[in-house]
């Protein structure tokens, strides 16, 4: 399980006895943190700053620490912010500004000069918030009693927001094939996206992954076979088109494994040697949290893979989709978003079928895929694209909502949302903020999530709602 350690600053003018407690209430509040974020991280003390040195040694500490995510600080009293600036200027994890109190009331009765000195966080805590200023240092501060559901609500926010960037920095894409010919907003800088959010993009020619389907066994495609029975239901009796699927998804799987690769985009443009486009084989694998973006999307392949490892462990639908058809009856209006068969089932309102198909593009044999109607509820769509100077990510509040009729002739898995705060605010607002087709839709995240990700990773983002 992730980390997030828990850096207290004091300095050592108050004598040994003030440090003392420090020290107790510091531990006292590691150990009832730990408590309230259980299941989602563990929160870990480090010694108390008093100087520059064990500022600098508490930083290092967390930045060598593969297993943390994110540094939580807070100024029990007084802590002169100049004893943080080497510290901070190494810090290479995403940071949390608890700005909080050991004591939830004012002793009124017995308060005195001693207590004052002790308990000065909205003292010290603004000192430390002007040299995070001054430095230019991305963070998000928490601010109320830290046993307060929502002082938790929002480091839980942190430590789920923390814990995608640090499996951003450490995710690679695999790239079969190139970006589709002539798309402009599926491609993008893949240089940049390393420095900025560590994903390493790399191409690996589609003979690559072929190699890998092709040691794929009958008995393995058997077993892979019995598990889409156990999630799905077989509405086909094609079935020797769901096993060319079955043998995707198994050699896809290997490719995976031995490469390490979290996300990976492919193009219908580029599948030399596979008789269908993958269908069923990607979903499927989406639904394991593997990102998956169509025609080259690296950016969606990438942003996918790490908005699932944010919601992890959340209520909610979380995954790719794309942008496609309008109902535009007036005051009605509805978005109808799909793909050509990539929709993740983790969108589907109730078990998913397994169909096969004609694709009318792409030239290959009649694909398997899965085929379902959407989750509703509350959600966002949230995207990103290359601006040439910069990544922009564009982050839209919809309502996901049931489709109003069968559509018996659509042989994809889809979802439909109305726009906010209205159809033509929000589809004008993301035409002028040049958003994407290619999305993430959840209704697991929240706007708040996205900003706090957008903070933290320093990167532009419109919001519409
Ligand atoms: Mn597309």
């Amino acid at each position: 399980m992730s980390k997030l350690y828990f850096i207290v600053g004091s300095q050592d003018l108050y004598g040994e006895e003030c440090l003392a407690q420090v020290a107790r209430d510091a531990a006292e509040m590691t150990e009832f943190l730990n408590g309230a974020l259980s299941g989602d991280v563990t929160v870990e003390l480090l010694p108390t700053v008093i100087d520059s040195k064990t500022c600098i040694a508490d930083c290092r500490t967390a930045n060598n620490d593969d297993e943390c995510c994110g540094v939580i600080t807070w100024m029990h009293t007084f802590s002169p912010a100049k004893m943080w600036i080497k510290g901070l200027q190494e810090l290479q994890k995403p940071l949390l500004h608890l700005h909080t109190q050991a004591n939830e009331r004012l002793p009124y009765d017995t308060i005195d000069m001693d207590f004052m000195n002790l308990n000065q966080s909205a003292h010290g805590d603004r000192e430390y918030g002007f040299i995070l200023a001054r430095m230019g240092i991305r963070h998000e501060v928490a601010a109320g009693y830290y046993r307060n559901p929502s002082v938790i609500a929002r480091i839980r926010r942190f430590a789920d927001v923390a814990k995608a960037m640090a499996y951003g920095k450490d995710l690679k894409v695999a790239a079969f094939g190139n970006n589709m010919r002539e798309v402009a907003v599926t491609d993008g800088d893949r240089v940049e996206s390393q420095i900025r959010y560590g994903w390493e993009v790399n191409y690996y020619g589609i003979g690559d992954l072929t190699d890998e389907i092709e040691k794929v066994t009958e008995d393995e495609i058997d077993a892979q076979m019995a598990e889409y029975e156990a999630s799905y239901t077989m509405a086909t009796s094609r079935i020797d088109a769901v096993r060319e699927q079955a043998k995707y998804e198994l050699g896809l799987k290997r490719f995976i494994e031995k490469n390490e690769i979290g996300a990976f985009t492919d193009t219908f443009q580029d599948l030399h040697g596979l008789r269908q486009l993958p269908g069923l084989a990607v979903q499927d694998l989406m639904a394991q949290g593997i990102g998956f973006g169509p025609e080259g999307d690296y950016k969606i392949a990438a942003f996918s893979a790490v908005l699932m490892k944010m919601a992890e462990g959340r209520q909610g639908a979380t995954g790719f989709i794309e942008d496609y058809t309008y109902d535009l009856t007036e005051g009605e209006e509805l978005e109808l978003a799909s793909h050509m068969l990539e929709v993740p089932p983790s969108f589907a309102a109730s078990r998913p079928k397994i169909e096969v198909h004609p694709l009318g593009i792409g030239g290959k044999e009649d694909p398997a895929r899965l085929v379902f109607d959407g989750v509703t509820g509350e959600g966002i769509q949230v995207t990103m694209v290359d601006m040439g100077t910069h990544f922009r990510m564009i982050c839209a509040d919809i309502e996901l909502v049931k489709q109003p009729q069968e559509m018996p002739n659509l042989p994809v898995a889809r979802i439909m949302y109305r726009h906010k705060p209205d159809f033509a605010t929000g589809t004008v607002e993301w035409c002028y903020a040049g958003g994407a087709h290619h999305s993430v839709v959840s209704t697991a995240l929240t706007r708040e999530d996205i900003a706090l990700f957008a903070e933290l990773t320093g990167t532009e983002l419109i919001v519409i709602g």
